[in-house]
């Protein structure tokens, strides 16, 4: 045994706290579940009384939390005590009916409830095997929110395409775009990948750009087409076919183009189906990234925005933004299912089975870049089940009602004006008291504006800059607001204007 002695072995097992210890113990999980139900209605209750936007400081919360991981366990309550004093403090409350910056996010209970649902089962669903429910449910789902915007059965399972949901529109145009590259390079053979040339507008959501390098699109053949006011800042098919024809005439080969439907900075609509005429017979694939605007769609009356979408290949919206639904949920339709699979498609040996070697079923690993996915279809499924299409409708004429309503305050006031056209719920306007003063001036005069009332942590709203000029973005739509918040905010940004005024008479004289 050489110098081996018996105290150099533990035969004892490791001391345990609690030689009980189960981590999903159903009482206590009952029991905790139930408290944090509270907590989170609590929370919603009160949301008006914190502070929209984050007051904190970058840092504040390492000085505020021990260095390492308590080694005992620690009472359920205790924590809660610190989500209350540490954690809510650092949150900009995206569901406060007081935020009106970026894009609404917006959420309801039976979003919630799907939620809690897709996390009780915690399904890996990668292939039909890993939980048929899962992947059956999103088919469903994909082909009951096609046909809620009225897209042709070249899009739905039960025609000859398919839906997928996806994390983000990022993820969404990553797997478009792989598809169409791989095709491309199919016929063209690997090496040309440096003659593949991608489009957007400068209006197109700075997420494409990073898409397409990761893509290996080379930087130097990502083509912006620019916009202007005099199109309220939509892509223009005459210069789309300018570029893409002088791009052909020196050897390249239009690989991509990205459209919107609602563009993140002013929501303008770029014309779809003349967009379609350019891409025809040019091989070049068509996507729509309609991430906000696209739920709109769900009423006739917005419809037409979609029109000509027969003609593209694919498609996404992202119902977390406007359809009640919780992050992450992109909705991505696409005319060629196969392309996704071919290009995406892995086949290990400790994921083989006989569905999925018989080409019966759909393994929607091979329609996005991970292998687990999450079983995010129930959301969506309890949000339709729970609201019915007339309630979604409502939801969604409600909010542009109000913003509606705002654009009137500000159209009716002789300090303001409106910069683009109102399209959805989002309300682009300036601060602008003295018509004819120096453009910088007048962009300085709303910066200065935007801080003010943003600091008040009454309103959040953001701004965004479109032909030089600076405008305040008033995005109406998370969940609680009502028409008594739309009116406070705007009498808020009103009385800071005429404060602004005043102060400035003393800097201009
Ligand atoms: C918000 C937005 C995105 C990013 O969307 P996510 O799905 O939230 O990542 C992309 N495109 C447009 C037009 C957007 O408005």
């Amino acid at each position: 045994m050489g110098s081996l002695h018996e105290s150099d072995i533990s035969l004892s097992p490791p001391q345990l706290l609690n030689p009980e210890f189960n981590p999903l113990n159903i009482q206590e999980f009952r029991t905790q579940a139930h408290r944090m139900v509270d907590f989170i209605a609590d929370y919603y209750q009160n949301i008006e009384s914190y502070p929209v936007l984050s007051q904190v400081e970058p840092g504040y919360l390492r000085s505020r939390l021990p260095e390492s991981a308590p080694y005992r366990p620690e009472p359920f309550e205790d924590i809660l005590r610190d989500v209350k004093s540490d954690i809510i403090p650092g949150m900009t409350h995206w569901l406060s009916p007081n935020f009106f910056a970026f894009f609404p996010a917006t959420v309801s209970s039976a979003a919630f409830v799907g939620e809690m649902l897709c996390t009780c089962f915690n399904a890996v669903g990668f292939n039909w095997l890993a939980s048929p429910a899962a992947t059956e449910l999103e088919m469903v789902v994909m082909d009951w929110l096609a046909k809620l915007l009225k897209l042709p059965k070249s899009f739905m399972f039960s025609g000859s395409g398919g839906g997928v949901i996806q994390g983000t529109t990022s993820e969404a145009l990553l797997v478009a775009l792989i598809a169409a590259r791989d095709r491309a390079l199919t016929a063209l053979g690997s090496h040309n990948i440096k003659k593949l040339v991608v489009y957007g507008s400068d209006q197109t959501h700075s997420t494409y750009t990073k898409v397409c390098k990761v893509a290996g699109i080379f930087p130097s053949n990502i083509r912006v087409i620019p916009t202007t006011s005099d199109d309220d800042f939509a892509m223009s098919p005459t210069l789309l076919r300018k570029v893409m024809e002088a791009d052909v005439a020196s050897g390249l080969v239009p690989l991509f183009i990205c459209a919107t439907v609602g563009t993140t900075s002013t929501t303008a609509v770029d014309p779809i189906g003349q967009l379609a005429d350019v891409a025809e017979g040019t091989g070049a694939w068509l996507h729509v990234d309609a991430a906000y605007g696209g739920s709109a769609c769900i009423c006739p009356e917005f419809r037409h925005f979609l029109d000509g979408i027969e003609r593209v290949d694919s498609l996404s919206l992202s119902p977390h933004k406007w359809l009640l639904s919780y992050l992450d949920c992109c909705c991505l339709w696409v005319k060629q299912p196969n392309l996704l699979v071919k290009a995406l498609s892995t086949n290990p040996e400790y994921l083989r089975n006989k569905r999925s070697e018989l080409d019966s079923v759909v393994d929607y690993k091979d329609w996005q870049v991970g292998t687990g996915r999450r079983f995010k279809a129930l959301r969506l499924w309890l949000v339709m089940r729970s609201y019915g299409v007339a309630n979604l409708q409502i939801h969604i004429r409600s909010d542009i009602r109000m913003a509606k309503m705002f654009e009137g305050f500000v159209k009716s006031d002789p300090l303001f004006e409106m910069v683009v056209p109102r399209t959805f719920s989002l309300v682009c306007f300036r601060f602008n008291p003295y018509k004819d003063s120096d453009p910088a001036y007048i962009n300085l005069l709303n910066k200065k504006l935007l801080d003010l009332v943003n600091t008040t942590g009454r309103i959040y709203m953001t701004h965004t800059v479109a032909g030089e000029v600076y405008m305040l973005r008033f995005a109406v739509g998370a969940t609680l607001t009502g028409d008594r918040h739309v009116y406070a905010a705007w009498k808020l940004i009103k009385e800071s204007a005429e404060a602004l005024l005043k102060r400035s008479y003393y800097i201009v004289s």
